[in-house]
């Protein structure tokens, strides 16, 4: 027994003498590689939000949760008394509510707010927030970002889309996004067509495999919806899929084949989304652009994924990612490799609203984005645009901050919420 225990160690001793070829912490890298992440490391310290835009200090003096039916605000008060205002995302923020009441509001009262790209990154370490990656603290960390966006917008008199970048695209097209699993083909393919021709869009997207590894039903669905969709659109139509992270390498291969062969414009999570190297391994073998990101939490698996050439198109969620700063940077890391962004949005609230400033802001959106529909819910006046997809498009609002008003009265049904 102490023979072997000292073999192991001699063992590890040696792999230490010769560790230049065997680095511990890390895989060596190519000079491609390397290139990549030089490239990304650059991006990454580059500031988002246009400080320059404020002279003085914007001192944060509340920030404060509310609630009325179902509907969670964010408002956040300055010392000089100006008010910013979110609405969250509310199917996640009925649960992750104290997560903002208790670690994410409480970091930012006293703060500076010209100082958001800062204090994104600090919040992520306060009281070890960090432990909960994921839109766990994400969601409620980019409700309060959106609020203070709004505040700051106000107060410069600009849209959020110029405090984090500059106006690129003054319209945004829509792709529909539906779900129609468990759905024969047939009955998949009408529900399609049903939705395309309420918003006239260029672009669609459509489910296959089942979600996260579940059976793809029923069975055959997706090999044989993808050609149908083709040949029921033509081939003008842009034609996405999504696997919800459905299958394993070889079958993601097998169906990403499949959608080659009839055009498609990108094959959204083929495999687990936190499969990172069988992700590569799928892109690897296929010319169908790989799209995905929009479960991710973490910057350094989205430069992972960028360094190592594993995705063509990068889908952070706004609200899941953190808010626009962090997203922005990961659309500015695919932008130094020449890829494109096209942000998940996670469909409740106002979320289209805030999608949209912030792919008027992107040099690299894609031309389609995800669309699951307005809300209807909560009334507001919007003075700079229609908020209607007209020939596939809406026009991005351009008055300041959100560049909408909510109604004062339905603000005011709203209940502060308490925790214990
Ligand atoms: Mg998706």
């Amino acid at each position: 027994m102490q023979s072997n225990r000292r073999n192991f160690f001699t063992t590890l001793a040696g792999g230490a003498i010769g560790g230049a070829l065997l680095p511990s912490f890390g895989m060596p890298i190519s000079e491609e590689e390397n290139r990549r992440y030089e490239k990304l490391d650059k991006v990454l310290k580059e500031p988002v939000l246009k400080k320059e835009l404020f002279s003085t200090p914007i001192i944060i003096k509340e920030v404060n949760l509310l609630v009325h039916e179902g509907n969670f605000i964010c408002k956040v008060l300055s010392e000089d008394g100006q008010v910013g205002i979110s609405v969250s995302n509310n199917i996640r923020m009925h649960y992750l509510y104290p997560i903002l009441t208790k670690r994410v509001a409480p970091f930012f009262v006293g703060k500076d707010a010209r100082e958001l790209d800062k204090l994104i990154e600090e919040v992520y370490t306060y009281k070890s927030n960090y432990k909960m990656q994921s839109y766990a603290v994400w969601v409620p960390v980019a409700t309060v970002e959106f609020a203070i966006l709004d505040l700051l917008g106000r107060i410069a008199n600009k849209p959020i889309t110029q405090l984090i970048g500059d106006t690129h695209n003054k319209k945004v097209g829509v792709y529909q996004a539906n779900n129609f699993r468990g759905k024969s083909p047939e009955e998949s393919l009408e529900g399609i067509k049903k939705q395309v021709e309420e918003t006239q869009s260029k672009a669609l997207k459509f489910k296959v495999a089942g979600r996260m590894g579940d059976k793809d039903l029923p069975e055959g669905r997706s090999e044989q919806l993808i050609p149908m969709v083709r040949k029921a659109f033509g081939d003008e139509m842009v034609i996405y899929a999504d696997a919800n992270g459905g299958y394993d390498v070889k079958e993601a291969i097998r169906i990403g084949k499949l959608m080659q062969e009839n055009k498609f414009d990108f094959f959204e999570e083929p495999v687990p989304f936190d499969w990172y190297e069988e992700t590569k391994q799928v892109k690897d073998k296929l010319s169908v652009p790989i799209a995905g990101g929009e479960q991710e939490g973490s910057m350094h698996n989205f430069r992972w994924l960028l360094g190592n050439n594993g995705l063509d198109i990068v889908q952070p969620d706004i609200f899941y990612f953190g808010g626009m700063i962090r997203s922005m940077k990961v659309a500015k890391m695919a932008h130094a490799l020449g890829k494109p962004c096209v942000p998940h949005i996670s469909g409740s609230g106002l979320g289209y609203l805030y999608m949209m400033h912030f792919v008027s802001a992107l040099p690299n959106a894609g031309p389609y984005h995800e669309f699951k529909g307005f809300n209807n819910t909560i009334p507001f006046e919007c003075k700079t645009s229609d908020l209607k997809v007209k020939d596939g498009k809406i026009d991005v609002p351009t008055g300041p901050g959100l560049a909408i008003d909510i109604e004062q009265s339905y603000i005011d049904k709203h209940k502060k919420v308490t925790t214990l």
